[in-house]
Parts: structure tokens; sequence; C-alpha cells
């Protein structure tokens, strides 16, 4: 796992494929049930993230690349299984873990004094300005001094898109807008999410690194639709009080 190095007493960090009990192609540590994965073994890995790090439970999202945001005030069977139709996660209860998963797009930790918020941002998260959404509900819930980590995600050398989209996505989100290695249209999912969250007052770093380039590190849905028809697992990003 990577430390995300957030301010106490906020703890964050970005799972990697490694300490899992999960095979081949979601070897190992994948924490997602949505993918084809024995649901026994994503249960047990969700188990071994809980105790290693200490939490009471992970409260998780049916992430379907909206602007959905929902505040977690305990931990229940819906927490466990996904709130619907959310993208964003925010509490102000310590021992809960909020998890937002990824495979290219961008998991995202924010942490504020007593507020704690998790995002998973890809194109679609981005042009419906979700970053800012999250950011709203916490300074809602309290939050003042905000500070974010974007995690590990496809990079804009990496991301070919088709110019008009690139396009109508650097509209949208200014900055997201770059070239791959070949010269094509991309998408930069994290420089666009640092500039939209510069915008609204916070303070960004950016741990990880490119998924698609890391296979021994990261998933990437889009490495692993090449070689294996889109069957691969989830990392997360997860933070807590
Ligand atoms: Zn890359």
């Amino acid at each position: 796992m990577l430390d995300a190095g957030l301010p106490l007493p906020a703890h964050g960090v970005f799972t990697t494929r490694a300490g899992g009990v999960s095979l081949a192609p979601w070897d190992s540590l994948n924490l997602a049930v949505h993918v084809e994965d024995a649901f026994a073994k994503v249960q047990r890995n969700r188990e071994l993230v809980v105790a290693q790090l200490g939490l009471d439970g992970l409260a998780f999202g049916k992430q379907v690349h909206g602007s959905g945001v929902r505040v977690v005030r305990g931990l229940s069977k819906k927490t466990s299984r996904g709130l619907d139709d959310t993208d964003g996660l925010v509490t102000s209860v310590p021992g809960i873990g909020l998890a937002m998963m990824g495979a290219d797009c961008l998991p995202v930790l924010l942490a504020a004094d007593g507020v704690v918020g998790a995002a998973h941002v890809g194109r679609p998260g981005l042009a419906k300005a979700l970053l800012p959404e999250v950011v709203r509900v916490m300074r809602d819930e309290g939050a003042r001094d905000i500070a974010a980590v974007i995690g590990p995600g496809i990079c804009g050398r990496c991301y070919e898109v088709p110019p008009s989209m690139a396009g109508e996505v650097e509209k949208a989100a200014p900055g997201s807008r770059s070239t791959t290695r070949q010269g094509t249209a991309s998408v930069d999912l994290t420089a666009g999410a640092t500039r939209q969250l510069e915008q609204h007052g916070v303070t960004v770093s950016v741990v990880g690194g490119c998924t698609l380039e890391q296979p021994d590190l990261f998933f990437s849905y889009r490495r692993d639709s090449y070689r294996r028809d889109g069957l691969t697992g989830r990392h997360a990003g997860i933070v807590w009080l």
C-alpha cells in the first residue's frame, strides 16, 4: 500500500495489487465484487485491508461515473455492499474507511480537520464536476482547509481518445486535454482534476503514477482490455479519521 501522506488526524492509502488472495487476472488484492472475481476472495481481500489498517470497516459506493456524493454516518450492510449511484463519499466518523476503486480512473482522497472524503474520477466525473461537489459536501460538514491527494491513474501520455472527445473534456475541465507519446489526442485526468480542485481552494498532491505503465503494481482496465477482454481487478483509495 502507498501512504497518501494526508495531514493528521486523517489517514489515507492507495492499495496496490499486492497482498491479496485473488487469482489471475484479479491477482491479487482485487477489492471489487462486480468484475467476475470469486465473491469469497474479494470478501477476504477486504477483510485483510480492514485488519491491516485497523478500521471498523469500509464503506463503498456503487460507482457509476456520476456525480452522486453521499455522507456516511455509520457502517451497515448497505455501505459494505456499496451505496447506490455514488462516486463520492464523505464522513466525519472516526474508524470508517471510505473506499473508492479504480483501474485507470483516479481515486482521489480529501481531508480536512474532522472531515474526510473520497472520489472516483474518470473522464465523465471530471466533466460532471464531481470533485467540486465532494468539496461542497465536505464544507457543509464543517471542513475548512482541504488537502487532496490524487492516486494512481492512467496518464496523459497513455490515455488516447478521439480528438473531439479530448475537446469536450477540455471544455468541461480545462487543463485536461493532452497528447500521447504518439502525438495523438489524449486526456490527462490528473491535470484536469488538479485544476478543478485548486480552483476550489484545495491543496493538491499526486501519488502513484500511471496505472497502465505499472502492471506489477496496479490494475488497468485499458491495458487489460487489449490482453484479456477487460477482465481485471480494482485497487482502491481509502481515507479515514
Ligand atoms: Zn501512462
